[in-house]
């Protein structure tokens, strides 16, 4: 039985060896490759300013505390994304309000995010979910018009474009994230980045203990501390979310690649788009014309005749054929965590609670071939197939006769 992942890291030769490199160099971190893999990915936002960080969430984490985000105060976002989205604003003591979303782009619809604003709102932290760029535009406009920071929770989308301009390059700071099944992956890490040279700077220090933010090991460095340089010296509440110069090869050598592996990806993505395009029980991926998608997962929406349950028989059932399927994303308000702690319900946000009962994440990955997708797509013929039939009466009752259910063969 071939066993089809969800996902897979892209590693060739030139990322092991770029390791190797690192470990053989004696300086595993804070070194060479940080600060060009900073600039890698910086350049590719066309951002000014990249900071290396262990993982997207931490990074999330020092831009709220960076912007000076704390108790009573509030931030808008989506409550259809990743959890850290949300838990950001959280560590920081922050309350998370959240606005529904629009059902084509999965992003928050900005007429929403407008009226949610109150004196209380500190930040807007959008997202590019599964890739998705669109409203971005819109929601630079409402957050530059209350003159509110934009967080781009760019996690899902990087080397993507809208309109132009790079994911990455819409907020007042984005934040991409490297775990395996993005599009590029250092095993675990993320990256800060903006124009904002403060606000750079401020998360230098964040990650680095709190300490000055210039390179600490420079002899000739003007910062004034009051003894043997900069390392024990900590001038504000910092933490270590540092990325190691292993990582930071890896990442290097994955930047390197990112066009070719975008390309990739966008070839996976045709192919399912080929196969599926006549189910009419399907919603496929909504591309804008103003976009170049940079694909992250492959998301499928079954129609508004389904719902949670046949939805998760359906991925049941896809695992148990050795097909990776995942519920790409529960609702963060329903999260256990997020009901206990503010109440949330069902209903709250009625179309991102619809959205998120009906769709599915189907494997996707570079070297996916054809023959993968093929099975993939076969098996999920037959998982939908046996749902239309659930749905149906059974031969020879009268309703069957006036079924809307078409037939299950096309
Ligand atoms: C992946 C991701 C993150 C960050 O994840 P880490 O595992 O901490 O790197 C944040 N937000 C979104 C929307 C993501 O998809």
């Amino acid at each position: 039985m071939t066993h089809i992942p969800l996902s897979h890291p892209d590693i060739t030769e030139s990322e092991i060896q770029a390791v190797v490199d690192v470990l053989r160099s004696g300086r595993l971190s804070i070194g060479p490759r940080q600060s060009r893999f900073e600039e890698l990915v910086a350049d590719r936002a066309q951002r000014r300013y990249g900071v290396a960080v262990s993982s997207g969430t931490a990074g999330l984490h020092m831009v709220l505390q960076a912007l000076g985000i704390g108790p009573g105060d509030e931030v808008i976002t989506t409550p259809f994304s990743f959890i850290a989205t949300a838990n950001c604003i959280l560590y920081v003591g922050a309350k998370p309000v959240f606005v529904d979303i629009d059902p084509r782009s999965l992003n928050m619809d900005p007429a929403k995010v407008e009226a949610a604003i109150t004196r209380k709102t500190k930040a807007i932290i959008a997202v590019e979910v599964f890739g998705d760029p669109t409203h971005m535009d819109k929601l630079v406009q409402i957050a530059g018009a209350h003159e509110i920071p934009l967080v781009e929770d760019c996690c899902e989308g990087l080397g993507g474009t809208y309109k132009g301009r790079p994911i990455g390059s819409f907020g007042r700071v984005g934040v991409f994230g490297f775990y395996p099944n993005k599009q590029i992956t250092t095993g675990e890490g993320g990256m800060i980045v903006t124009d904002d040279d403060q606000l750079a700077n401020a998360c230098r220090s964040l990650r680095n203990q709190g300490r000055p933010s210039g390179d600490p090991y420079d002899p000739n460095s003007t910062i004034n501390t009051n003894t043997a340089g900069a390392w024990l010296y900590h001038e504000r509440l910092g933490y270590n979310y540092r990325l190691s110069e292993i990582a930071a090869a890896l990442g290097i050598a994955q930047m390197e690649r990112l066009s070719a592996m975008l390309d990739a990806r966008r070839h996976v993505a045709a192919m399912y788009m080929n196969r599926l395009m006549d189910w009419e029980d399907l919603i496929l991926p909504n591309i804008h014309e103003d976009e170049q998608r940079s694909w992250f997962v492959f998301v499928i929406r079954l129609s508004d005749i389904y719902g949670q349950t046949e939805r998760d028989r359906i991925i049941t059932g896809m695992r148990r054929h050795e097909v990776g399927c995942s519920n790409y994303f529960p609702c963060i308000h329903l999260q256990p965590f997020y009901r206990a702690q503010f109440g949330y319900d069902k209903g709250d946000f009625p179309v991102a609670e619809s959205v998120s009962q009906r769709t599915l994440a189907l494997p996707f990955f570079n070297r996916m071939d054809e023959t993968r997708v093929e099975l993939t797509v076969h098996t999920l013929k037959v998982m939908v197939q046996r749902e239309q039939l659930l749905k149906k009466p059974a031969p020879g009752s009268s309703a069957g006769q006036h079924s809307d259910t078409p037939p299950a063969s096309r």
